[in-house]
């Protein structure tokens, strides 16, 4: 009798995670993608403390018409709706800059802890949580790599607390959002230059360096085989067909 229920119970466990996994890899399009942004005053500065006070939910609208339009392009006609949540005091665990496998899983299980600590019964359910650290220009000259996860549907974002980074912030956080749909990145690792052809936003161009966009998940526009430069905006990036094809919009 015990041996059969706790089978049904594991096989009902089972059932649970294969389906959340499915679910969490094959987004229906069709119905509205609500964002949630918590920021986060990561380097404790009075300064970001003033930018994060002062955020407001529409800024974050140019990011929404974006991904609109560009899943439109792919036939696709789905709504975005980006959330401004509750500012946070806890730091979402560092990302591991080197190490194996292992090290990303215990991060990754990290996160999802830390995703499900800091969840709230006041904050609308969403279906993917940004995370978004701010920094003071002041304080870091350069931020650390973010991330995203498509298990669980939570990213690490860093960003600049600076008006004037706004829009290179929105190119971030795009790009961090497809990686929770799925999406991969299209620049070599080690130089940051984006790989011909998948990270190359424009293939028919001649000639074809350099090039005017970005592909968003090559995250720079090449100008010369070794040299690249941050897009200003989101209208100077682009989602390419493989990106499309990884996160579902294209077949
Ligand atoms: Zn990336």
């Amino acid at each position: 009798m015990w041996k059969k229920a706790r089978i049904a119970i594991l096989l009902a466990i089972l059932l649970y995670v294969v389906v959340d996994a499915w679910r969490d890899q094959n987004q229906n399009w069709t119905r509205p993608i609500a964002v949630l942004l918590h920021p986060i005053n990561a380097d404790g500065t009075a300064e970001t403390q003033a930018y994060i006070q002062q955020l407001q939910q529409y800024q974050f609208g140019e990011i929404s018409s974006y991904l609109r339009q560009s899943a439109q392009q792919y036939g696709q006609n789905t709504h975005f709706l980006m959330l401004l949540g509750r500012p946070l005091q806890v730091l979402p665990p560092t990302v591991p800059t080197q190490g194996g496998i292992w090290q990303s899983i215990w991060w990754s299980l990290k996160f999802r802890y830390y995703a499900w600590q800091q969840q709230s019964s006041v904050d609308p359910t969403a279906t993917v949580v940004l995370y978004l650290n701010y920094y003071s220009p002041k304080t870091r000259q350069r931020l650390v790599h973010s991330t995203a996860l498509e298990r669980g549907r939570i990213g690490s974002v860093n960003l600049f607390s600076d008006p004037q980074q706004n829009a290179q912030n929105e190119v971030v956080i795009a790009h961090e959002l497809l990686h929770a749909f799925g999406a991969t990145d299209k620049y070599d690792l080690s130089t940051g230059q984006p790989i011909y052809p998948n990270g190359y936003a424009d293939l028919q161009q001649q000639p074809l360096l350099p090039q005017h966009m970005a592909e968003l998940m090559a995250g720079y526009i090449p100008i010369t085989p070794q040299q690249s430069k941050m897009p200003q905006n989101l209208e100077q990036t682009k989602v390419g067909a493989v990106t499309a094809k990884e996160i579902g919009w294209a077949k």
